[in-house]
């Protein structure tokens, strides 16, 4: 692959240590697709690369996964699917949020199949396609139980007489509670969607998430869907990760001080330090998706330097965090410190920020230095 164009500010100075990188390991992204497609057996393993790859950049993670034999992507918006496409002319590309009112001929022109999930959108899919006198493709989404998106079993009967107005690529529904194998609403939405599967003409069939591809009843169908397993992110929650990190953010030291006990740090002063303290301030904040909420909760973020886990300590602010670095080797001003390593993934992140792996991804934002390593 060529070397990917970066923004002038990113050639212009490696050294601006102000900044945090963010380092994507696209051979990594590679491998995990590979795992998760061996994982699948005889069916068919797509990459779900919706909101810019979760983040990680559509273009660089598309052209990866195309380039080792993934040939089936979902995203969430007309828009993205039309990105994917000026990127890929012949891939199977499904928008998973549907089929906005008006816009038929513009998934049709770029054969983008919308996810079909209410009976107004099988109509005005039906109609266009009726219209146009061509059976366009697109997908059906059947809901067994997250009445979110998706077909209810009311509207069965409706949909059925409208199928043969287009051509039903794909049949899928989407798990509750993948990522607790204990739940019993699994095995209960693997059966409702075996039962609609029954009732709609024979076409493939779509139901696991990452998550959904660890589950003991292992429900593959004809297509698999994970996002979250590919960049990493741990689909087994509870249990070792079997995929490769994928995302790794490092920040910089910018000063290093001593204070005394009692002394407080950071905005309104929520921490006191309890003995002489060794502080380091870090160029990074909430505004590079370092969450404020990591520094509000009962169990705080870490960082690691310098061969230590270094308690965030006082509120995370917009473009600085302060740490604790007094229980690690010497550091000073321009040492990195690891936000998202070896040392601490995705999920710790996630929930030391009260919140998912998933949301610490899509929220890493476009402020750091980007590398892209693997390609
Ligand atoms: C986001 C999404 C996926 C991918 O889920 P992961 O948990 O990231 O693997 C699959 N299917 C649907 C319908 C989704 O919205």
């Amino acid at each position: 692959m060529p070397e990917l164009a970066l923004p002038a500010e990113d050639r212009a100075d490696g050294r601006d240590k102000s900044r945090a990188v963010l380092t994507v390991d696209l051979s990594a992204l590679a491998q995990n697709w590979r795992v998760l497609k061996r994982r699948a057996g005889d069916a068919a393993c797509a990459a779900v690369v919706k909101a810019d790859a979760y983040g990680l950049g559509l273009a660089p993670v598309a052209k990866k996964l195309l380039a080792t034999g993934c040939g089936h992507f979902f995203v969430a918006h007309l828009s993205e699917a039309e990105s994917l496409r000026a990127i890929t002319p012949n891939a199977r590309i499904f928008a998973l949020n549907g089929l906005p009112p008006g816009s038929a001929a513009l998934f049709a022109r770029k054969d983008l199949y919308p996810v079909l999930g209410s009976l107004p959108e099988i109509e005005e899919w039906a109609a266009f396609c009726r219209a146009e006198g061509h059976k366009f493709g697109a997908a059906l989404h059947i809901d067994t139980g997250m009445n979110r998106l998706g077909l209810a079993k009311a509207d069965f009967p409706a949909a059925l007489n409208l199928l043969d107005a287009f051509a039903p690529k794909l049949i899928m529904s989407h798990f509750v509670s993948a990522e607790d194998a204990s739940a019993p609403r699994n095995r209960a939405q693997i059966e409702r969607f075996e039962q609609a599967c029954a009732l709609f003409p024979a076409m493939p069939a779509s139901l696991s998430n990452s998550s959904g591809m660890y589950l003991a009843e292992a429900p593959f169908f004809d297509l698999t869907r994970p996002g979250y397993a590919l960049y990493g992110g741990n689909p087994t929650p509870g249990s070792d990760n079997p995929m490769r990190r994928v995302v790794s953010l490092e920040a910089f030291i910018l000063q290093v001080r001593d204070i005394r006990a009692g002394e407080a740090a950071g905005y309104n002063a929520r921490w006191t330090a309890p003995s002489r303290r060794r502080l380091a301030t870090i160029g990074l904040g909430y505004a590079d998706g370092f969450l404020r909420s990591a520094s509000c909760g009962e169990i705080g973020a870490e960082v690691f330097a310098g061969g230590a886990f270094c308690p965030v300590v006082g509120r995370i602010s917009m473009d600085l965090s302060i740490i604790d670095i007094t229980e690690a080797a010497p550091l000073q001003r321009g040492d990195r410190v690891e936000i998202l390593g070896d040392a601490i993934c995705i999920d710790d992140l996630g929930r030391w920020s009260g919140t998912i792996g998933y949301e610490i991804l899509t929220d890493l934002g476009r402020r750091h230095k980007r590398v892209y390593v693997g390609g």
